[in-house]
């Protein structure tokens, strides 16, 4: 049976100021192998009758990642989520991630049933952004370029004239400084920060934070380090300061992994989502990867490297959405036309500009 247990999270808002917010963290349901089996069986066959194909992001469970591979689905970051939605011929998108996902499967393919395993799966980016207080934040500053990060509301893109994903900010908001634009940038402090520093933009930036990537110690980090000496440590941009300082690699989570595809090393630190390390074991199994340290040590919780709403996504979930039509996303034809031309924007741009998107791109911090 499925489990659920609140929690406590912090959020900030536009100024910094921070309120403590519960959510209920749904632990999936332990299941043996057997049970497994016959459930992903019954979703292939459904996947198939249904005209339906499963987008999965690299955070939730292995099994849906293995299954949306199987069925010829997609694992992937949330850009490549939202393109290959909206270039799959199926008649249904299934969506196993958290609901800013959905929604931007939705306002790309407004023709399609965009379906989730959980619509109670969201994210503290998006809940710390309310529309309200965002577009009062936006009315304050008229003269600048409204930049939001995927992880927000379809009613906040509405507002902003970019979504970006943290595959391409750096070189979306390099491109708008090079312009001569001044930016505003929601809702994630730290990402805002590094491509502050990075391109030297004039950026406004609201304060939200992911209550995953937050929890990343840089003292524990220093000290891990310095017990694995030759270790290369990759660290997703979301992280706090004093993280990122000691990266060999700040990027998004493509980009981490391809690290360790790619890279020449044997053993790496990550700080990002563990759900992501599947796929690395996956892709290159002759390595050794080590989760970078948080305080907290239980799992489905803050505190743990795991998105609480993004292991709300399980099996049973899945085969609902497909017997029942459960979880449906409706985004008001108003809404979806207002974020489409932001979330077009970035699509176009980085389909012109593909080498925008590699993430060898990233720049080495070198070590603090
Ligand atoms: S990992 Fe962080 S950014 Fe991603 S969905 Fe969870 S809370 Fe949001």
């Amino acid at each position: 049976m499925q489990r659920n247990t609140p929690f406590d999270f912090t959020l900030q808002n536009a100024q910094g100021e921070s309120c403590v917010a519960q959510a209920w963290a749904k632990v999936q349901p332990g299941l043996d192998a057997s049970e497994r089996f016959a459930l992903k069986q019954q979703i292939k066959e459904a996947l198939r009758e249904r005209d339906a194909v499963l987008i999965a992001h690299y955070y939730v469970d292995g099994d849906l990642q293995d299954l949306a591979l199987e069925t010829g689905g997609v694992v992937a970051d949330s850009l490549e989520m939202a393109r290959f939605g909206r270039n799959h011929t199926a008649k249904t998108l299934i969506v196993a991630g958290v609901r800013f996902m959905g929604e931007t499967a939705k306002i790309l393919s407004p023709e399609k049933t965009v379906l989730m395993p959980d619509l109670d799966a969201t994210c503290s980016l998006d809940l710390g952004c309310p529309a309200d207080e965002f577009s009062a934040f936006c009315d304050a500053y008229p003269d600048r370029t409204v930049v939001v990060y995927a992880n927000t509301s379809a009613a906040v893109k509405a507002r902003a004239d970019w979504m970006v994903t943290s595959s391409c900010a750096l070189e979306i908001v390099q491109h708008l400084k090079d312009k001569g634009e001044k930016i505003l940038w929601a809702p994630d402090r730290h990402l805002g920060r590094y491509i502050q520093e990075q391109t030297g933009a004039d950026m406004v930036l609201w304060q939200g934070d992911c209550i995953v990537h937050n929890e990343f110690k840089s003292e524990e980090l220093a000290m891990l380090r310095r017990a694995h000496p030759n270790a290369r440590v990759l660290v997703h941009p979301e992280s706090p300061a004093g993280v990122a300082a000691q990266a060999d690699l700040v990027g998004s989570t493509s980009a981490l992994l391809r690290a360790v595809v790619e890279g020449d090393a044997t053993t790496y630190i990550v700080a990002t989502d563990k759900g992501l390390f599947h796929r690395m074991r996956q892709l290159a199994p002759g390595k050794q990867v080590i989760e970078a340290p948080t305080a907290g040590e239980s799992a489905t919780c803050k505190s743990c490297a795991q998105c609480p709403w993004m292991a709300m996504n399980g099996l049973q979930g899945v085969l609902r959405c497909l017997h029942q039509g459960a979880g449906e996303i409706h985004v008001t034809a108003q809404i979806q036309k207002q974020a489409h031309q932001c979330i077009d924007r970035m699509l176009d741009f980085t389909q012109q500009r593909p080498g925008a998107l590699r993430p060898g791109l990233v720049p080495h911090l070198g070590a603090a």
